[in-house]
C-alpha cells in the first residue's frame, strides 16, 4: 500500500485514473501563491526598489564619464582615454591599443545627458503609479498565473507571513504513478471553485473534463501538454454553482454526456456535448418537485444519469439522487432518449434495496450494479430485471459500490464496521464470492473517491483523514495483487441467489 498525505489544509475533491491504468489524476483544493500577483501586490516596493538600482547605476556612470576628460573634436585611445591628437602610427603612444576607431571628443553635457534618461522614465512612471493611486490588489493581478504551492509552503515554514497572506484557494489536479505512489506533475492549476463534479478521464484517454473556475464552464485538459482543449458553455439560464457531472461518453459520435442539475429551479438536464465543435444539446429535462425541499438543503441530490455503454438508441440509468430510496421512495429507472422508461424492477428484493451511492455499470453496458444495504444487486440493463445479488460479509455496512474492473472480474465495495473504521471489500464476480479486504487508515473520516485501475492492479482512494492538527487530504493505493486469489480463502458469503 502507498499512502500519499498532502499539505495541512488541503480538501480532496476527486479522483481518475489514466486509461492504461498506470497513472492517478488526484483534483485537490488547496493553497498556492500566484508569483505574478505578488509581482504586483508589492509594486511600490520592487518598482521603488529597481528605481533605486538605475540610480545608483547611472551615477556611477556620470561619474565615470566626468573624470574621463576630452577635447572636443579631438582623437581620444578608446582603452585609455588619451589624447591622440597629432599621434602617427597604427597604435596608441600611452597604452598600446589599436587606434583603428578613436572616441572624438564631444562637449560633457551631450556626454552626461543620456546617462540621465534610464532614471528620469522609470522616476517619471513609477511617480505616476503612485500620483495614479495604483492599488496593490486589482485586476492586473490575475493577467497572468503563475502558481506555485511550494512557495507558499516554503513560505508558511519559514514563517514570512507577508508572503503566507498572498496565499489562495486553489485547485489542482496531480498525476502520480499508480506503481511507485511517486508524484509525477501537477497536470493544471486553477483559482478554486466550489462545484462539487468529479474529474473524468476521456475514453482516448487524451483529455481530463473538469469543471473551469469561470462562469459554470467545463473544460477537456490536454493531459499531454496541461492546455484547456475544448470548453462546454453552461446550458441557457443555468445559475452558477449549478451541479454538473459526467454522465459518460459516446466515443464513436465524439459525444460527452453532462448532467447538470439546478437546485433552485428544480431541474436536472442531460446534455449531449460533441466535443469536435463544443456545441451541446438537450436531450432530456427532469423536474424534482418532490424532492424540493430535499434539494434546497442538498443541491447535489438532483437527479443523475449515467450512460450505458454501447446501447442504441441511447440510454441511461436514472437515478432521482443519492439516498434516494431512503428518503423518497424513488426508483432508477433505465431511460431511452427518444423512448420509453423503464424502472428497474424491486417487486421482490424492494425491502432490501435502499440504494447507498451511485450505481456501477459494466464496460459493456449489460449489467448495471446497485450498492444497498444488503449487499450489491445486479441488474440487466436491457430489460430492468432483478439477476442477481450478492450479500455483504458479516459485520460489514455497505457505504458504496466503488469500483468495477474492465474485464468485470472484480467489484469494490466500500463498507465500515460498527467500530467505524472504513474498508473496501472485494468481490470475484467470476466465482460470485467476496474474496478479500483492504483496509482504510484509521484517520479517515470520509472516502471521497475511489476507484479500480482499468488494467485491474490496483486501488485507488481518496479521503479525509482528521488528525489532533486538523483534517487533511490523503491518497492510498493498494495492490490488487496482494489479495488472496486461491479458491481455498474464499472469504464471506457466496451468491445467495440468482433471480431465474
Ligand atoms: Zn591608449
Amino acid at each position: 500500500m502507498h499512502r500519499i498525505t498532502f499539505p495541512a489544509g488541503a480538501t480532496a475533491r476527486s479522483a481518475a485514473y489514466a486509461a492504461d491504468g498506470k497513472t492517478i489524476f488526484v483534483h485537490l483544493s488547496d493553497t498556492a501563491i500566484n508569483v505574478w500577483d505578488v509581482l504586483c501586490y508589492y509594486w511600490p516596493e520592487l518598482l521603488g526598489g529597481v528605481c533605486g538600482l538605475v540610480l545608483i547605476v547611472c551615477t556611477l556612470l556620470i561619474r565615470r564619464t566626468l573624470a574621463r576628460k576630452r577635447l572636443v573634436g579631438e582623437p581620444h585611445c578608446r582603452r585609455c582615454n588619451y589624447c591622440l591628437k597629432g599621434a602617427a602610427g597604427p597604435r596608441c603612444t600611452e597604452c598600446g591599443h589599436a587606434i583603428r576607431r578613436p572616441v572624438i571628443g564631444r562637449p560633457m553635457w551631450r556626454r552626461v545627458l543620456p546617462k540621465f534618461a534610464p532614471v528620469l522614465m522609470i522616476g517619471a512612471a513609477y511617480g505616476w503609479l503612485w500620483a495614479a493611486k495604483t492599488p496593490r490588489s486589482g485586476y492586473v493581478g490575475h493577467w497572468f498565473h503563475w502558481w506555485s504551492p511550494d512557495l507558499h509552503a516554503w513560505s508558511t515554514t519559514a514563517g514570512l507571513a507577508w508572503l503566507t497572506a498572498r496565499g489562495q484557494a486553489v485547485d489542482r489536479v496531480i498525476e502520480f504513478d499508480a506503481q511507485s505512489g511517486r508524484t509525477l506533475r501537477t497536470l493544471y492549476t486553477q483559482r478554486y471553485q466550489s462545484s462539487p463534479m468529479e474529474i473524468a478521464i476521456t475514453p482516448d484517454g487524451r483529455g481530463l473534463l473538469i469543471p473551469l473556475q469561470e462562469n459554470n464552464r467545463l473544460a477537456i485538459i490536454d493531459i499531454a501538454s496541461g492546455r484547456v482543449l475544448q470548453t462546454l458553455q453552461p446550458p441557457q439560464g443555468m445559475p452558477a454553482g449549478c451541479w454538473q457531472q459526467v454522465a459518460g461518453f459516446d466515443p464513436r459520435r465524439q459525444l460527452t454526456f453532462v448532467v447538470a442539475g439546478d437546485g433552485t429551479r428544480l431541474v436536472s438536464r442531460l446534455l449531449a456535448w460533441n466535443t469536435q465543435t463544443g456545441e451541446s444539446s438537450l436531450l432530456r429535462e427532469v423536474s424534482f418537485p418532490g424532492l424540493s425541499a430535499y434539494a434546497r438543503v442538498a443541491p447535489m441530490a438532483v437527479p443523475r444519469f449515467y450512460r450505458i455503454p454501447h446501447a442504441s438508441p441511447d440510454c441511461f440509468l436514472q437515478t432521482p439522487g443519492p439516498e434516494h430510496s431512503i428518503t423518497f421512495g424513488a426508483r432508477p429507472a433505465i431511460v431511452t432518449i427518444g423512448g420509453g422508461v423503464q424502472t428497474l424492477d424491486d417487486a421482490r428484493w424492494g425491502k432490501f434495496l435502499r440504494s447507498r451511492g451511485e450505481p456501477l455499470i459494466a464496460i459493456g453496458g449489460e449489467w448495471v450494479y446497485l450498492a444497498s444495504s444488503f449487499g450489491v444487486v445486479a441488474y440487466d440493463s436491457g430489460s430492468g430485471r432483478l439477476v442477481s445479488g450478492l450479500p455483504i460479509p458479516f459485520g460489514h455496512v455497505v457505504r458504496e459500490a466503488s469500483g468495477l474492473d474492465a474485464s468485470r472480474r472484480w467489484l469494490v465495495v466500500n463498507t465500515s464496521t460498527p467500530a467505524g473504521r472504513m474498508h473496501f471489500v472485494i468481490a470475484d464476480l467470476g466465482r460470485g464470492q467476496w474474496i478479500g479486504q483492504f483496509n482504510l487508515p484509521k484517520q479517515w473520516s470520509e472516502c471521497r473517491s475511489s476507484s479500480i485501475a482499468p488494467d485491474a492492479t490496483s486501488l485507488a482512494a481518496l479521503g479525509t483523514k482528521q488528525t489532533p492538527s486538523g483534517s487533511g487530504a490523503e491518497l492510498v493505493i493498494f495492490d490488487m495483487k496482494s489479495l488472496p486469489h486461491d479458491d481455498e480463502r474464499g472469504w464471506g458469503p457466496r451468491v445467495i441467489w440468482r433471480n431465474e
